[in-house]
């Protein structure tokens, strides 16, 4: 398996090297907003420490990085009064995966409401206010 590369977008988002809308943060996990959100609350789960996807990942990373993708699903179903939650995860480029560290999309759904499609930058105002609306529910 290809190794870890500390020059990731989300290794540099954990090193403060670029800015980031973070939702919850705990000792072992950091849950902050995707900046080209599919929904109205899309957000993302990643453990602080280094691995690709869920194929290198060690127990002790799945199990903290879980641990808060169910905290934050929880609240952001309240917070956005959703219907459901989608939770989305992606391995290799082949298995549809962009950014080499893991994560785990968080999001909001309604029923008859479709996801957009990827790749349109998001508002800045409206994902920061859609953060605090997770924020509050925690
Ligand atoms: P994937 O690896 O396919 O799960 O896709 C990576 C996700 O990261 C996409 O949804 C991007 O919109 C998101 N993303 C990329 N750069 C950033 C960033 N700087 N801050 C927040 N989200 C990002």
């Amino acid at each position: 398996m290809t190794a870890y590369d500390d020059q990731n977008i989300f290794a540099k988002i954990l090193r403060g090297e670029i800015p980031n809308v973070t939702v919850y943060e705990d000792d072992d996990t950091l849950c902050f907003m995707d900046i080209m959100p599919r929904t109205d609350g899309h957000c993302l789960v990643i453990p602080k420490t280094p691995c690709r996807n869920v194929l290198d990942a060690s127990d002790a990373q799945l199990a903290a990085v879980m641990r808060t993708v169910r905290r934050v699903a929880r609240a952001a179903k309240a917070g956005f009064d959703a219907d459901g939650i989608t939770l989305q995860q992606f391995n290799e480029t082949a298995g549809g995966q962009e950014v080499f560290h893991l994560h785990f999309h968080i999001h909001p759904r309604h029923e008859g409401v479709a996801m957009r499609p990827p790749g349109t930058m998001g508002d800045m105002d409206a994902i920061k206010a859609h953060a605090e609306k997770i924020r509050a529910a925690l």
